[in-house]
């Protein structure tokens, strides 16, 4: 196993490839999904069952673990993998965009973000530099860095200011950073759906140097199609040679058509939270398992899926735990859904590696185009 962190491209299939990210926690199949594991937990699924849905590494939040537990607590609990019992590798996000989407009272600087706990109501300020703290306290493989992101749609002044700020703030983040044989440290793209904003931004980031690229700033408002049309060209900009990381998307049709337009990596909170919501999401697209008409199906919730839900369960099962409010019913649902999305992945790099993504993509949307199985 290596001690470095090393990226290596594998079959290219148009804008789309595949690739190996090997890291000393283990290695990472690209495309990949990273289940989140907001709180040092990914909800309702032990880690070594997340593990057997196929994920090869997990992302944590550093806005929730600075808040509680504390950084320092997990530190001096071992660190994070081994706090939460998860050897493999984890990334972390910078807590920069939770804290301006979660907390209250927030002041924003040049130096960083003043801002209050949505938990209690404490006082904590994050800048560059505490941000690497912290993440290099949890012991994060993969170091995001802090930036700062409007909402959209926003205007070109404010959208060009907070990515000039961003990009400021990398540099900052990288000499903070420091030397971590092992560990990698990410920038991140911002510009909004401005494209000569996004090439500044990849310019300045690029000039920097870092071990991958985020394109950040999109899923947060602007709708699929501008997310495409800004992914036409966005992820170019970044180096080729190195991991392209779109945050925070997303739907299984976000993530497909991310992956043509060159994206390596994604996380979502999609598949767990749906799983708590009775919602799973499938090959013919999203089931509720709330509705009525599942309360007689003997049948699984997919015939070809081999996850525990869908294997020893009937639709009907999974109906009356949902309407019970039992346990069981997030616990199943949440497997099935991560399990899906490892294999939505798992289809796409070896549809890549075969050079027949754009037949793998046609076969993803008429299955979904034609819906759930009819009702018995
Ligand atoms: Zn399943």
């Amino acid at each position: 196993m290596t001690q470095r962190f090393q990226f290596s491209v594998g079959a290219t299939d148009g804008k789309a490839r595949t690739g190996v990210i090997d890291t000393p926690r283990g290695q990472i199949r690209t495309p990949a999904f990273m289940p989140v594991g907001t709180a040092a937990t990914v909800k309702a699924m032990l880690p070594e069952n997340v593990r057997d849905t196929g994920a090869d590494i997990l992302l944590g939040n550093t806005y929730h673990l600075m808040l509680r537990p504390g950084a320092e607590r997990i530190h001096r609990l071992g660190g994070l993998h081994r706090f939460m019992n998860w050897q493999r590798p984890i990334l972390t996000d910078s807590g920069g965009f939770q804290v301006m989407s979660l907390a209250d009272l927030r002041k924003l600087t040049e130096q960083g973000v003043t801002f209050r706990s949505h938990v209690d109501g404490s006082k904590h300020t994050l800048t560059p530099e505490r941000s690497m703290e912290i993440q290099r306290l949890l012991g994060s493989d993969i170091v995001m860095c802090f930036d700062e992101c409007p909402a959209l749609p926003a205007d070109r002044a404010r959208i060009a200011e907070s990515m000039r700020l961003s990009m400021r703030w990398a540099q900052r983040s990288r000499d903070a950073f420091g030397d971590r044989p092992g560990h990698a440290l990410f920038g991140i793209q911002q510009g909004g759906l401005e494209r000569d904003l996004r090439e500044q931004s990849a310019e300045a980031l690029t000039a920097i140097g870092f071990d991958g690229y985020a394109v950040g700033g999109l899923a947060v408002g602007e709708g699929q199609q501008a997310m495409f049309a800004c992914l036409d060209h966005a992820p170019g900009m970044l180096p080729a040679d190195k991991p392209r990381y779109l945050m925070g998307v997303g739907k299984p049709d976000d993530i497909v058509g991310a992956v043509a337009r060159g994206i390596d990596m994604f996380d979502c909170v999609l598949p767990s939270r749906s799983g708590r919501t009775a919602q799973a999401l499938t090959r013919r697209g999203a089931v509720n398992l709330r509705n009525a008409r599942h309360a007689e199906d003997p049948r699984p919730l997919d015939e070809a899926c081999t996850c525990p839900a869908c294997r020893n369960y009937c639709r009907g099962y999974l109906h009356h735990v949902v309407r019970s409010g039992e346990i069981i019913a997030a616990m199943l649902l949440t497997w099935h859904n991560l399990h899906y999305y490892q294999d939505l992945m798992q289809g796409l790099r070896t549809a890549i590696a075969e050079s027949r993504l754009q037949d793998f993509i046609r076969g993803f949307h008429a299955l979904r185009a034609e819906g759930d199985i009819d009702q018995v």
